[in-house]
């Protein structure tokens, strides 16, 4: 079983649950995190409520990576120090602040929500995924979307009952 992380359609800048874009959720005293290379700040790129993740789990992960130089900064090497994540715990209510310098936000902010596919690997899950009659995809023209995001929190509900 693969777990993917599943656009839902966008969300407020400071929305509390998973996302990618808008502004992290911190506890008051945590400072923006630089990269080591550039020494710029890191672009905020997702927080994940491990609650969402994995049901009875508690925390906040929140993922930066740089982009102030593209390719320069090894920002997909787990050691460099291009990038970082972060756990927060039931403090991390307050949006910090945004740094004046360098790439720091994406542009628009999207909700998450979780699909389990069955599978073995992300590839494999992607393209089932993608497959489905009705699965949403952020290509697909806005009829369509919408079609396949009512039909996505349909099957949502009748999961919970
Ligand atoms: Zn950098």
């Amino acid at each position: 079983m693969v777990t993917l992380l599943i656009y839902a359609g966008p969300a407020a800048a400071d929305a509390s649950g998973t996302r990618t874009g808008g502004v992290r959720l911190t506890p008051p005293e945590f400072e923006w995190p630089r990269c080591r290379e550039c020494e710029g700040p890191m672009q905020f790129l997702a927080q994940i409520c491990l609650a969402d993740a994995d049901p009875g789990s508690t925390g906040l992960l929140s993922v930066f990576m740089c982009q102030n130089e593209p390719g320069l900064c090894e920002e997909w090497d787990a050691a460099t120090g291009g990038n970082s994540a972060f756990v927060f715990g039931s403090d991390a209510t307050r949006a910090a602040p945004v740094p004046d310098d360098g790439v720091t936000l994406l542009d628009e902010t999207s909700a998450i929500g979780f699909a389990q596919i069955e599978g073995y690997d992300y590839l494999g899950a992607r393209d089932r995924w993608t497959a489905r009659p009705v699965g949403p995809c952020r290509s697909a023209w806005p009829g369509r979307w919408s079609a396949g995001v009512a039909a996505e929190r349909r099957d949502t509900r009748l999961r919970r009952l």
